[in-house]
Protein backbone atom coordinates (compact mmCIF):
# COMPACT_ATOMS: atom_id res chain seq x y z
CA UNK A 1 0.00 0.00 0.00
CA UNK A 2 1.62 3.07 -0.91
CA UNK A 3 2.39 5.19 2.16
CA UNK A 4 2.84 9.33 2.39
CA UNK A 5 6.15 10.28 2.47
CA UNK A 6 8.34 13.82 2.99
CA UNK A 7 10.96 14.83 0.87
CA UNK A 8 13.14 16.63 2.77
CA UNK A 9 13.52 20.50 2.81
CA UNK A 10 17.33 21.76 1.33
CA UNK A 11 16.66 24.45 4.13
CA UNK A 12 16.53 22.29 6.77
CA UNK A 13 20.22 20.94 5.43
CA UNK A 14 21.74 24.13 5.78
CA UNK A 15 20.28 24.30 9.20
CA UNK A 16 21.07 21.22 10.57
CA UNK A 17 24.88 21.20 8.96
CA UNK A 18 25.66 24.42 11.75
CA UNK A 19 25.36 21.20 14.40
CA UNK A 20 27.93 18.69 13.72
CA UNK A 21 28.15 16.82 16.94
CA UNK A 22 25.77 15.60 18.96
CA UNK A 23 26.85 14.94 22.54
CA UNK A 24 23.94 13.36 24.82
CA UNK A 25 21.37 15.47 25.50
CA UNK A 26 22.64 18.16 22.53
CA UNK A 27 19.89 17.24 20.01
CA UNK A 28 16.11 17.99 21.43
CA UNK A 29 12.71 18.13 19.48
CA UNK A 30 10.19 20.69 20.16
CA UNK A 31 9.77 19.37 22.97
CA UNK A 32 13.07 19.03 24.57
CA UNK A 33 13.23 15.52 24.19
CA UNK A 34 16.55 13.25 22.65
CA UNK A 35 16.31 10.70 20.01
CA UNK A 36 17.57 7.25 21.81
CA UNK A 37 16.08 4.03 20.23
CA UNK A 38 15.16 3.47 17.03
CA UNK A 39 13.01 0.60 15.16
CA UNK A 40 13.79 -0.51 11.56
CA UNK A 41 11.48 -2.55 10.03
CA UNK A 42 12.93 -5.21 8.23
CA UNK A 43 10.08 -6.42 6.19
CA UNK A 44 6.49 -5.00 5.54
CA UNK A 45 5.46 -8.89 5.75
CA UNK A 46 4.00 -11.59 7.70
CA UNK A 47 2.88 -15.02 8.21
CA UNK A 48 -0.07 -14.34 10.52
CA UNK A 49 -3.02 -11.82 10.22
CA UNK A 50 -3.50 -10.91 13.33
CA UNK A 51 -6.69 -9.05 13.89
CA UNK A 52 -5.68 -5.45 15.52
CA UNK A 53 -2.46 -5.36 13.26
CA UNK A 54 -2.64 -7.02 9.55
CA UNK A 55 -6.36 -7.98 9.43
CA UNK A 56 -7.35 -10.22 6.58
CA UNK A 57 -9.79 -8.55 4.91
CA UNK A 58 -7.32 -6.16 4.28
CA UNK A 59 -4.25 -7.93 3.85
CA UNK A 60 -5.53 -10.57 1.59
CA UNK A 61 -3.90 -12.14 -1.61
CA UNK A 62 -4.69 -9.00 -3.52
CA UNK A 63 -2.42 -6.73 -1.14
CA UNK A 64 0.85 -5.01 -2.72
CA UNK A 65 3.23 -5.56 -0.26
CA UNK A 66 6.42 -3.90 -1.46
CA UNK A 67 8.56 -5.11 -4.04
CA UNK A 68 12.08 -6.15 -3.30
CA UNK A 69 13.93 -2.82 -5.28
CA UNK A 70 11.52 -1.07 -3.05
CA UNK A 71 13.50 -2.44 0.47
CA UNK A 72 16.22 -1.17 1.82
CA UNK A 73 19.35 -3.53 1.71
CA UNK A 74 21.32 -4.52 5.19
CA UNK A 75 24.02 -2.71 4.02
CA UNK A 76 21.73 0.70 3.62
CA UNK A 77 19.93 -0.12 7.03
CA UNK A 78 23.28 -0.50 8.81
CA UNK A 79 24.76 2.82 7.23
CA UNK A 80 21.16 4.84 8.33
CA UNK A 81 21.68 3.00 11.70
CA UNK A 82 25.09 4.56 11.89
CA UNK A 83 24.11 7.84 11.38
CA UNK A 84 21.26 7.74 14.04
CA UNK A 85 23.91 6.04 16.61
CA UNK A 86 26.08 9.43 15.88
CA UNK A 87 22.95 11.43 16.48
CA UNK A 88 22.54 9.51 20.70
CA UNK A 89 20.80 6.26 19.66
CA UNK A 90 21.23 3.95 21.91
CA UNK A 91 19.20 1.17 21.31
CA UNK A 92 17.89 -0.47 18.10
CA UNK A 93 14.98 -3.11 18.05
CA UNK A 94 14.52 -5.21 14.62
CA UNK A 95 10.96 -5.35 13.45
CA UNK A 96 8.40 -5.63 10.93
CA UNK A 97 5.85 -7.41 9.66
CA UNK A 98 7.67 -10.15 10.80
CA UNK A 99 11.24 -10.06 10.96
CA UNK A 100 12.58 -13.63 11.01
CA UNK A 101 10.50 -13.49 7.28
CA UNK A 102 13.74 -11.58 6.25
CA UNK A 103 16.06 -13.78 4.56
CA UNK A 104 19.70 -13.72 6.31
CA UNK A 105 18.82 -11.43 9.18
CA UNK A 106 21.42 -12.86 11.72
CA UNK A 107 23.91 -10.97 9.09
CA UNK A 108 22.30 -7.79 9.79
CA UNK A 109 22.39 -8.76 13.67
CA UNK A 110 26.18 -9.21 13.08
CA UNK A 111 26.20 -5.88 10.88
CA UNK A 112 25.07 -3.69 13.59
CA UNK A 113 26.91 -5.28 16.39
CA UNK A 114 29.88 -2.53 16.23
CA UNK A 115 27.64 0.29 17.01
CA UNK A 116 27.85 -0.77 20.49
CA UNK A 117 24.12 -0.22 21.16
CA UNK A 118 21.23 -2.13 22.78
CA UNK A 119 20.45 -4.40 19.82
CA UNK A 120 16.92 -6.08 20.31
CA UNK A 121 14.09 -8.02 18.05
CA UNK A 122 10.43 -8.46 18.59
CA UNK A 123 9.01 -11.77 16.63
CA UNK A 124 6.10 -13.85 16.17
CA UNK A 125 8.36 -16.73 17.43
CA UNK A 126 6.58 -18.94 14.57
CA UNK A 127 10.82 -19.86 13.69
CA UNK A 128 12.46 -18.86 16.78
CA UNK A 129 13.43 -22.64 16.76
CA UNK A 130 15.04 -22.26 13.73
CA UNK A 131 16.75 -19.52 13.87
CA UNK A 132 17.49 -18.31 17.91
CA UNK A 133 20.46 -19.71 18.64
CA UNK A 134 21.91 -17.79 14.49
CA UNK A 135 20.22 -14.97 16.25
CA UNK A 136 22.60 -14.90 19.43
CA UNK A 137 25.49 -16.56 17.47
CA UNK A 138 25.73 -13.01 15.36
CA UNK A 139 25.27 -10.96 18.44
CA UNK A 140 21.75 -10.23 19.45
CA UNK A 141 21.21 -9.03 23.26
CA UNK A 142 18.06 -9.50 23.48
CA UNK A 143 14.56 -11.07 22.41
CA UNK A 144 10.63 -9.88 22.85
CA UNK A 145 8.26 -12.76 21.51
CA UNK A 146 4.34 -11.68 21.32
CA UNK A 147 2.36 -14.55 22.41
CA UNK A 148 -1.74 -13.26 22.73
CA UNK A 149 -3.05 -16.14 24.29
CA UNK A 150 -2.09 -20.35 25.43
CA UNK A 151 -4.58 -21.04 24.25
CA UNK A 152 -5.62 -22.47 21.11
CA UNK A 153 -8.65 -20.98 20.43
CA UNK A 154 -8.19 -17.45 21.46
CA UNK A 155 -4.62 -17.23 20.03
CA UNK A 156 -6.48 -18.35 16.79
CA UNK A 157 -9.23 -15.46 17.14
CA UNK A 158 -5.96 -13.02 17.22
CA UNK A 159 -3.87 -14.00 15.11
CA UNK A 160 -6.03 -15.76 12.36
CA UNK A 161 -3.58 -18.18 11.44
CA UNK A 162 -3.54 -21.62 11.78
CA UNK A 163 -0.56 -21.62 13.95
CA UNK A 164 -0.38 -23.90 17.00
CA UNK A 165 0.70 -22.53 20.26
CA UNK A 166 3.01 -24.82 20.79
CA UNK A 167 5.05 -23.92 18.43
CA UNK A 168 5.97 -20.41 19.29
CA UNK A 169 6.43 -22.24 23.21
CA UNK A 170 9.32 -24.12 21.49
CA UNK A 171 10.85 -20.83 20.17
CA UNK A 172 10.76 -19.22 23.29
CA UNK A 173 12.79 -22.71 24.73
CA UNK A 174 14.88 -22.56 22.37
CA UNK A 175 15.92 -18.86 22.62
CA UNK A 176 16.38 -19.83 26.49
CA UNK A 177 18.75 -22.26 25.48
CA UNK A 178 20.76 -20.42 23.08
CA UNK A 179 21.04 -17.93 25.96
CA UNK A 180 18.76 -15.30 25.74
CA UNK A 181 18.24 -15.42 29.69
CA UNK A 182 15.17 -12.81 29.97
CA UNK A 183 12.51 -13.14 27.09
CA UNK A 184 9.84 -10.66 27.24
CA UNK A 185 6.52 -11.81 25.92
CA UNK A 186 4.18 -9.22 24.62
CA UNK A 187 0.66 -9.94 25.08
CA UNK A 188 -1.97 -7.46 23.36
CA UNK A 189 -5.06 -7.55 25.14
CA UNK A 190 -8.20 -7.08 23.40
CA UNK A 191 -11.57 -7.19 25.31
CA UNK A 192 -13.85 -9.91 24.89
CA UNK A 193 -11.16 -11.81 22.39
CA UNK A 194 -7.95 -12.98 24.78
CA UNK A 195 -8.61 -10.82 27.93
CA UNK A 196 -10.13 -14.05 29.92
CA UNK A 197 -6.68 -15.39 29.64
CA UNK A 198 -4.89 -12.55 31.44
CA UNK A 199 -4.51 -14.41 34.69
CA UNK A 200 -3.85 -17.92 32.91
CA UNK A 201 -1.26 -15.76 30.91
CA UNK A 202 0.26 -14.49 34.20
CA UNK A 203 0.04 -17.91 35.79
CA UNK A 204 2.23 -19.67 33.09
CA UNK A 205 5.33 -17.19 32.61
CA UNK A 206 5.39 -16.57 36.90
CA UNK A 207 8.58 -18.20 37.91
CA UNK A 208 9.93 -18.56 34.28
CA UNK A 209 12.84 -15.96 34.50
CA UNK A 210 10.70 -14.50 31.28
CA UNK A 211 8.73 -11.24 31.74
CA UNK A 212 5.04 -11.20 30.65
CA UNK A 213 3.95 -7.42 28.93
CA UNK A 214 0.07 -6.62 28.75
CA UNK A 215 -0.08 -4.25 25.57
CA UNK A 216 -3.44 -2.19 26.03
CA UNK A 217 -4.71 -2.13 22.11
CA UNK A 218 -4.21 0.32 20.15
CA UNK A 219 -5.64 2.44 17.13
CA UNK A 220 -2.08 2.05 14.92
CA UNK A 221 -2.97 2.00 11.16
CA UNK A 222 -6.40 2.78 9.94
CA UNK A 223 -7.34 -1.16 8.76
CA UNK A 224 -8.40 -2.46 12.84
CA UNK A 225 -11.48 -0.60 13.14
CA UNK A 226 -10.00 0.00 16.77
CA UNK A 227 -12.80 0.89 19.37
CA UNK A 228 -11.98 2.25 23.02
CA UNK A 229 -14.63 -0.14 24.14
CA UNK A 230 -12.34 -2.73 23.23
CA UNK A 231 -9.12 -1.66 25.50
CA UNK A 232 -8.94 -2.95 28.12
CA UNK A 233 -7.22 -0.32 30.76
CA UNK A 234 -3.64 -1.92 32.10
CA UNK A 235 -4.90 -0.72 35.51
CA UNK A 236 -7.53 -3.47 35.20
CA UNK A 237 -4.92 -6.19 33.83
CA UNK A 238 -3.13 -4.95 37.11
CA UNK A 239 -6.17 -5.50 39.46
CA UNK A 240 -7.11 -8.85 37.99
CA UNK A 241 -3.68 -10.44 38.33
CA UNK A 242 -3.05 -8.86 41.84
CA UNK A 243 -6.11 -10.56 42.92
CA UNK A 244 -4.47 -14.04 42.38
CA UNK A 245 -1.47 -12.76 43.16
CA UNK A 246 -0.47 -10.20 44.67
CA UNK A 247 1.41 -7.71 43.09
CA UNK A 248 4.19 -4.43 43.90
CA UNK A 249 5.13 -1.32 41.80
CA UNK A 250 8.84 -1.33 40.74
CA UNK A 251 10.59 1.59 39.86
CA UNK A 252 11.52 2.04 36.44
CA UNK A 253 14.67 1.30 35.11
CA UNK A 254 15.51 3.96 33.19
CA UNK A 255 14.09 7.29 32.40
CA UNK A 256 11.55 7.06 29.37
CA UNK A 257 10.52 3.08 29.65
CA UNK A 258 7.35 2.47 27.94
CA UNK A 259 6.60 -0.35 30.47
CA UNK A 260 5.22 0.19 33.86
CA UNK A 261 6.83 -2.74 35.82
CA UNK A 262 5.21 -5.11 38.74
CA UNK A 263 6.90 -7.71 40.26
CA UNK A 264 5.02 -10.20 42.95
CA UNK A 265 5.25 -10.15 46.16
CA UNK A 266 5.94 -14.13 46.74
CA UNK A 267 9.17 -13.67 44.17
CA UNK A 268 8.03 -15.07 40.82
CA UNK A 269 9.04 -12.61 39.08
CA UNK A 270 7.21 -9.30 37.63
CA UNK A 271 5.04 -8.17 35.22
CA UNK A 272 5.28 -4.96 32.48
CA UNK A 273 2.33 -3.01 31.34
CA UNK A 274 2.49 -0.97 28.59
CA UNK A 275 -0.54 1.60 28.52
CA UNK A 276 -0.30 3.77 25.46
CA UNK A 277 -3.57 4.62 25.59
CA UNK A 278 -4.88 5.28 29.09
CA UNK A 279 -1.59 6.58 30.33
CA UNK A 280 0.04 8.42 27.38
CA UNK A 281 4.01 8.50 27.65
CA UNK A 282 4.47 10.43 25.11
CA UNK A 283 6.44 13.24 26.79
CA UNK A 284 9.50 11.06 27.15
CA UNK A 285 9.03 9.60 23.99
CA UNK A 286 12.24 9.19 22.04
CA UNK A 287 11.69 6.38 19.95
CA UNK A 288 11.63 6.92 15.96
CA UNK A 289 10.98 3.98 13.11
CA UNK A 290 12.42 3.52 10.36
CA UNK A 291 10.10 1.95 7.89
CA UNK A 292 10.68 -1.00 5.42
CA UNK A 293 11.43 1.12 2.08
CA UNK A 294 13.68 3.87 4.33
CA UNK A 295 11.22 6.51 5.57
CA UNK A 296 11.34 8.07 8.90
CA UNK A 297 8.35 8.17 11.31
CA UNK A 298 8.85 10.25 14.26
CA UNK A 299 5.64 9.16 16.34
CA UNK A 300 3.78 5.41 15.34
CA UNK A 301 1.01 7.38 14.92
CA UNK A 302 2.10 9.60 11.69
CA UNK A 303 0.62 10.34 8.98
CA UNK A 304 3.55 11.00 6.56
CA UNK A 305 7.56 9.85 7.09
CA UNK A 306 10.50 11.12 5.67
CA UNK A 307 12.16 10.21 2.50
CA UNK A 308 15.65 8.79 3.80
CA UNK A 309 16.23 6.21 0.94
CA UNK A 310 16.22 8.86 -1.38
CA UNK A 311 19.30 10.37 -0.50
CA UNK A 312 21.18 7.10 0.33
CA UNK A 313 20.39 6.51 -3.31
CA UNK A 314 21.39 9.75 -4.34
CA UNK A 315 24.64 9.49 -3.37
CA UNK A 316 24.39 11.45 0.02
CA UNK A 317 27.09 11.72 2.13
CA UNK A 318 27.29 10.17 5.66
CA UNK A 319 26.85 13.49 7.17
CA UNK A 320 24.61 14.60 4.83
CA UNK A 321 21.98 11.99 5.99
CA UNK A 322 23.42 12.52 9.61
CA UNK A 323 22.43 16.36 9.83
CA UNK A 324 18.68 15.84 7.80
CA UNK A 325 18.03 13.14 10.17
CA UNK A 326 18.73 15.95 12.74
CA UNK A 327 16.87 18.72 11.31
CA UNK A 328 13.90 16.09 11.43
CA UNK A 329 14.04 15.40 14.91
CA UNK A 330 14.40 19.25 15.77
CA UNK A 331 11.25 19.75 13.92
CA UNK A 332 9.28 16.86 15.70
CA UNK A 333 6.47 17.67 18.00
CA UNK A 334 4.57 14.28 18.19
CA UNK A 335 2.37 14.07 20.92
CA UNK A 336 -0.34 11.56 19.50
CA UNK A 337 -1.39 9.50 22.55
CA UNK A 338 -1.80 12.56 24.53
CA UNK A 339 -4.27 14.09 22.16
CA UNK A 340 -6.53 11.27 21.08
CA UNK A 341 -9.90 11.40 21.69
CA UNK A 342 -12.80 9.23 20.29
CA UNK A 343 -12.36 10.87 16.64
CA UNK A 344 -8.59 10.47 16.42
CA UNK A 345 -8.64 7.08 15.28
CA UNK A 346 -9.94 7.91 12.40
CA UNK A 347 -7.61 9.77 10.72
CA UNK A 348 -5.39 7.88 8.12
CA UNK A 349 -2.18 6.94 9.67
CA UNK A 350 0.42 4.79 8.48
CA UNK A 351 0.41 0.60 9.25
CA UNK A 352 2.28 -0.62 12.10
CA UNK A 353 3.52 -3.78 9.90
CA UNK A 354 4.76 -1.09 7.45
CA UNK A 355 6.90 1.20 10.19
CA UNK A 356 7.63 -1.64 12.41
CA UNK A 357 6.19 -1.75 16.11
N1 LIG B 1 5.66 -9.57 13.96
C1 LIG B 1 6.37 -9.27 15.14
C2 LIG B 1 5.54 -9.52 16.36
O1 LIG B 1 4.31 -9.64 16.25
O2 LIG B 1 6.12 -9.60 17.44
C3 LIG B 1 6.94 -7.87 15.18
C4 LIG B 1 6.10 -6.75 14.64
S1 LIG B 1 4.64 -6.39 15.57
C5 LIG B 1 3.95 -5.05 14.64
C6 LIG B 1 5.32 -5.64 17.03
C7 LIG B 1 4.43 -5.59 18.23
O3 LIG B 1 3.36 -4.73 17.99
C8 LIG B 1 3.82 -6.94 18.62
O4 LIG B 1 4.13 -7.24 19.96
C9 LIG B 1 2.35 -6.70 18.42
O5 LIG B 1 1.60 -7.46 19.31
C10 LIG B 1 2.21 -5.22 18.63
N2 LIG B 1 1.02 -4.65 18.03
C11 LIG B 1 0.63 -4.72 16.74
N3 LIG B 1 -0.54 -4.08 16.55
C12 LIG B 1 -0.92 -3.59 17.76
C13 LIG B 1 -2.04 -2.82 18.22
N4 LIG B 1 -3.03 -2.46 17.41
N5 LIG B 1 -2.08 -2.49 19.51
C14 LIG B 1 -1.09 -2.85 20.35
N6 LIG B 1 0.00 -3.55 19.98
C15 LIG B 1 0.08 -3.92 18.70
FE1 LIG C 1 2.35 -10.05 12.07
FE2 LIG C 1 3.35 -9.09 14.29
FE3 LIG C 1 1.42 -7.75 13.03
FE4 LIG C 1 0.83 -10.04 14.20
S1 LIG C 1 1.55 -8.17 15.22
S2 LIG C 1 0.23 -9.44 12.12
S3 LIG C 1 2.67 -11.20 13.97
S4 LIG C 1 3.45 -8.11 12.29
FE1 LIG D 1 5.74 8.49 20.96
FE2 LIG D 1 3.86 9.08 19.19
FE3 LIG D 1 3.53 7.03 20.88
FE4 LIG D 1 3.41 9.56 21.77
S1 LIG D 1 2.01 8.61 20.37
S2 LIG D 1 4.52 7.83 22.75
S3 LIG D 1 4.95 10.53 20.46
S4 LIG D 1 5.11 7.18 19.30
Amino acid sequence: MPQKVISIRPEARSAAAKAPRYDDGALADTLGRGMRDLRISVTDRCNFRCVYCMPREVFDADYKFLPHAAILSFEEIARLARAFVGLGVKKIRLTGGEPLLRKGLPDLVAMLVPLGVDLTLTTNGSTLVKHAQALKDAGLDRLTVSLDSLDEATFRAMNDADFPVAKVLDGIAAAADAGFSQVKINMVVKRGVNDHQIVEAARHWRDSGHILRFIEYMDVGSTNGWRMDDVIPSAEVVRRIGEAFPLAPVEANYGGEVAERWRYKDGAGEIGVISSVTQAFCRDCNRMRLSTEGSLYTCLFAQAGHDLKSLLRGGASDDDIRDQVAAVWRARSDRYSEIRTAATPGAKKVEMSYIGG
